[in-house]
This record gives C-alpha cells, structure tokens and sequence, in this order.
C-alpha cells in the first residue's frame, strides 16, 4: 500500500481529508498536510448534507465532543422561501417519504391532498422545522421514526440505529473555521504533520508524476500520493497536471457570491433548525443559523446582478444587524475537473468540482471523495481500474447533483426578472426536459431520477417538484380510482405526530445550552 500521502490546503477539504485518512489507517499511512500562511481559506460551507453524521461517526467521535467546539446546530431540511412567490414557502426536508399501497404519499397528496402544504401532510420534520424544535430531547434520547417496510423508496440509507431506535435523519450547520481547526487537533493528535507554507512549485518526473511540492521555507515535501485540496486553484491537478477543468456554466449561470458572517442573538430569536434558501431577483440567499451568529451569502449570475446591487441586496436581507459587518465577495468556479483523479494526484473539495451552494453539497462531495478514496486505497501497483472507478463515482454524483440543482430553477414557479424566465428555457442535462414531461403525470421513481448514487433519492425530486410549484402536475393514473381514505388517514397521523413533536421537544437554543451545560 502507498504510505505516504501530502495533501496541499487546509480549508475544509484538507482537513477533512487528513481525518479521515487517519481514522482510516493511523500510523500505516503517513500524511503530511501542507497550507498557506497568506492565502485563506475561502470562509464559506456551513451547511451540510444529512449523510455528514457517517463521517464523524467514521471518526468516532460524538455530538459533545465537537458541535460545542463548532458553534455547530441541527438541520433537518432546506426551507425553500418565495421559490414559488412571494411569502410562500416549503421544506425539502432529509426525512423520506412514506408510502400507502406501494404509492408515495406525495402522489396521494397529488390526488387527495385537502391543504396548500404537501410537506406538512407528508413529512413530520416540517411541522418540526415551522415550529423551530430541535430533532432531540433534552435528555439525549432521539426521536423514533416508524419504520415502513413497504416504503417506496428505502428507508435508512440516511439513518443510523442507536440503543434499538431509529433516529429522524438531520445533518449539521457549523462554523467552517472552527471545524478545520477542530480537525488540525485531531489529525495532528494522530499524528499529521501540519506544515504552514507555500507550495510554489509542484515538482513532476518525466512521467508527468508528482515527486514533491517546493515551499518557500520548508523546501521540498515529497511523497507517494498528493492531494489537491487548494481550492477553486486547482494547483496541482489543474495547473500543475493539466487535467482540464469542465465547466457546468451553461445550465448553472450562478458564478458569484457575496457572504456575510452576522453577530445574533439566538436565546431572544431562536435558531431555524434549517439552513433557509430565499429567492432573490438574480439568485438566491442563504442564511445557516449557528450557535452565535448567522452566515449567509446572495449567490447570484454576474450577468443579471453587479457586486454591489448583490452586496445591497443582501444587507437590506439581513437588516441593521449587518451595518458593521464586512462582506467577503467570492467568484465561483461551476462546474468539475474531468478526472478528480490523475497518476498519483487526486483532487478533493472546490480543486475537484462545485456545482454551486443549493442543498448544500459541496462538504458531501468532499465526503463521499474521501470514502472513495480509501475504497480504492492505491496500493504500489497503482491499478488504473481503481482509478478509473474512483473519477466515474466521482463524475458521476456531481453530474448527478447537477441535474437536480437545475430542475430547482426549471421548476419554480417565479417568473418576475429575467433572470427566472431564462432559466426555464437554459439548456439542460440529457435527457432531463423528457423526463420533467413524464415527471407531469408519473411522479420520480429510483428508474427516472439520474441513476442514483447516494443523496439524491426520488423523494427529495418529488418535493422539489410538488414546492417549486412551476411545473403542472397530475397524481399517476393508476390511482385515479383508487380509495383515499388510507391516505388521507396517514396525512392525518403525519400532522398528529408533528403536533405532538412539537409539544415535547426543546427548542434548539435550549437544546445547545443544555449541552454545552
Ligand atoms: P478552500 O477553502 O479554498 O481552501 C484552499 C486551501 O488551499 C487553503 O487552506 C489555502 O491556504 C490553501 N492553498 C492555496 N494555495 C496554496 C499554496 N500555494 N500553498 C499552500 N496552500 C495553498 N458547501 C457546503 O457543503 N455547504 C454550503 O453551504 C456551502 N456553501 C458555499 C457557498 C459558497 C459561496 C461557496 C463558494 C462554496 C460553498 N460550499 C458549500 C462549498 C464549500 O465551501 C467547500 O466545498 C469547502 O469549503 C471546501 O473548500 P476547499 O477546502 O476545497 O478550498
């Protein structure tokens, strides 16, 4: 096995990285982490993705031992805000779909649903969420989630079972900062090396192989396998190898951010246990509550918006609470390196791909890479079908990721600028403008959603169809003469359980406090 790796960066990608290779392999596999001094990292990526739990669960750590340390809180949903129109919102929320006689509910809501809010009737976290409760008791004990075995989608996949119960899926928001530095300890207290300094040169063989990075002090590092984790520059594996860079500009226009870090009083206004996407004239706002402050950001396209009607826009947003606060404009780079895995140099966070922040995936992209990663471990022999497995699994969820972030615009039903109208007529990946015509009367099923790799099940398609409100649609034939009762009865139920939720948790703040104690 190769046993000596370098990774280059220290931004969430690095250090995550470094983690995880040391929970993977400790002292087998030496991993030397090099990041500069002068160049930051790029301050943003506070939300994640539900299957984040697996990797601190994979670095054994607990909930106590590093969300106070992170400022970090609860997600259980995105809330998509004025997607549809103005005051209008909905949950796509990390809990799956139930099913009656092998139909989702969604379908039956289709067909039966008697109130404006599908993901009220059909998912119990929206309840959660409106009432802002966190997905935990007070005690620790965590909430149970009837388990249907005739689901239509699998349950669990997002899931972990704990002391025989079975946890609603959530993921986290946390203050990126915080975490790398969180994440330098626990590497370093296995035995990284952590070397602050510039690479300013990457040295090749006549191979074209990396041999070592020259920095300004430390001179050469050298090692078997390099890690490109130097963000949006791709140092290594775009500059220094060449592996071009393959732009998603086309279908996914948002090139820009501006982002701000936002002092808050979360005991006087409670804490959103979800990360809130808000529909603006030229894109869209996020704002991630953490435990003291928000962060939040206008992601927008440079051609319908400048910088400052962004940066405007934004602090009209947020309010006087932003006055004193600086902005940190950031371009973005859209879109994914060919090969995230070139001879013996593999790319890892923004150097890898980015498809902008909607649903939060970037950290998911940077875990599932990871995980990858050590799968395919290489050994001496570099087995080029490793490599090959690994730029197909890595290809193909940011492909995938990309496709569902573009039905999020072809969907919503906001037409009012420019910006809205071009993008229901902007090009699509294959094949996708099909199946949204079949998707009118037959809602996603695992056969007509981008083959899926983990993330992106046919539920979480179906709210985005169902919220985003743009695109007509029709229960499936098959239920046309179908008795609703059952179905009526479970969004009944569904609501009952999210009443009653939401008279027994604590709210997030106290939740917080209670753990930090
Ligand atoms: P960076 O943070 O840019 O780190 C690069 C590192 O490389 C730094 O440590 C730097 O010092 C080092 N470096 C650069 N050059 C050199 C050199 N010459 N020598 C040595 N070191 C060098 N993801 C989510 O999951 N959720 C979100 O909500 C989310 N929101 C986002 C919002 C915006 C506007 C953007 C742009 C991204 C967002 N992302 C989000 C993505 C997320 O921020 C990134 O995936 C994550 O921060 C990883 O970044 P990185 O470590 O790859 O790069």
């Amino acid at each position: 096995m190769i046993n000596n790796v370098v990774i280059v960066g220290g931004g969430t990608a690095g250090w995550m990285t470094a983690s995880y290779l040391k929970a993977a392999f400790g002292d087998r596999v030496s991993v030397t982490l090099v990041e500069s001094g002068k160049v930051g990292a790029i301050g943003v990526g506070e939300a994640t993705f539900s299957d984040i739990r697996h990797f601190f669960e994979f670095l054994d750590l607990r909930e106590e031992e590093w969300m106070p340390e992170c400022n970090a809180t609860y997600k259980l949903a995105v809330r998509f805000q004025d997607w549809r129109k103005p005051g209008h919102h909905f949950y796509h929320p990390f809990e799956q779909v139930g099913s009656v006689d092998g139909f989702p509910l969604t379908d039956w809501w289709l067909k039966a649903g008697e109130t404006d809010r599908f993901d009220k009737d059909c998912f119990v976290m929206a309840s959660v969420c409106d009432a802002e409760r966190s997905p935990r008791h007070l005690n620790g004990l965590m909430l149970e989630q009837s388990y249907d075995e005739h689901a239509a989608e699998p349950r669990g996949l997002t899931m972990s079972e704990h002391q025989g119960k079975t946890q609603f899926p959530y993921a986290y928001h946390f203050e990126a900062a915080l975490l790398a530095k969180f994440l330098t300890r626990y590497s370093t207290d296995r035995g990284a090396k952590h070397i602050v300094d510039d690479v300013q040169e990457v040295l090749l063989d006549e191979r074209g192989w990396i041999t070592g990075v020259r920095t300004a002090e430390h001179g050469v590092v050298g090692g078997d396998l390099f890690i490109d984790c130097t963000g949006f520059r791709g140092l290594l594996i775009n500059k220094a190898l060449d592996e071009p860079f393959q732009s998603y500009q086309d279908m996914l226009p948002n090139d820009s951010a501006v982002a701000l870090q936002v002092p808050f009083d979360m005991r006087e206004r409670g804490i959103r246990p979800c990360t809130t996407a808000t529909a603006q004239e030229a894109g869209w706002i996020w704002t991630i509550p953490l435990f003291g402050r928000i962060g939040t950001g206008y992601v927008y396209a440079k051609d319908y918006c400048t910088p400052e009607e962004a940066e405007r826009t934004l602090r009209a947003h947020v309010g006087p609470e932003a006055a004193e606060v600086e902005a940190n404009h950031i371009r973005m780079r859209i879109g994914r390196t060919r090969n995230s895995w070139v001879r013996n140099c593999v790319a890892v966070g923004l150097s890898s791909g980015f498809v902008e922040p909607l649903e939060s995936t970037g950290i998911f992209f940077i875990h599932h890479a990871v995980e990858q990663l050590v799968k395919n471990f290489p050994a001496a022999g570099w087995n080029p079908v490793q490599t090959a497995r690994y730029n197909d699994a890595v290809a193909h969820v940011m492909d995938g990721v990309r496709e569902f972030l573009v039905l999020h615009y072809k969907a919503a039903a906001r037409s009012d600028t420019q910006y809205w109208r071009d993008a229901k007529t902007r090009v699509a990946p294959d094949g996708l403008e099909e199946r949204i015509e079949m998707w009118k009367t037959q809602l996603p099923d695992s056969e007509t959603v981008f083959p899926y790799y983990h993330g992106l099940p046919p539920y979480s398609y179906m709210c985005i169809l169902l919220g985003m409100g743009g695109i007509p649609l029709r229960h499936s034939p098959a239920l046309d003469l179908a008795d609703v009762s059952s179905a009526k009865k479970e969004f009944e139920e569904i609501r009952l359980k999210g009443d009653e939720l939401v008279r027994s948790l604590p709210t997030p703040y106290d939740y917080f406090a209670h753990m930090r104690g």
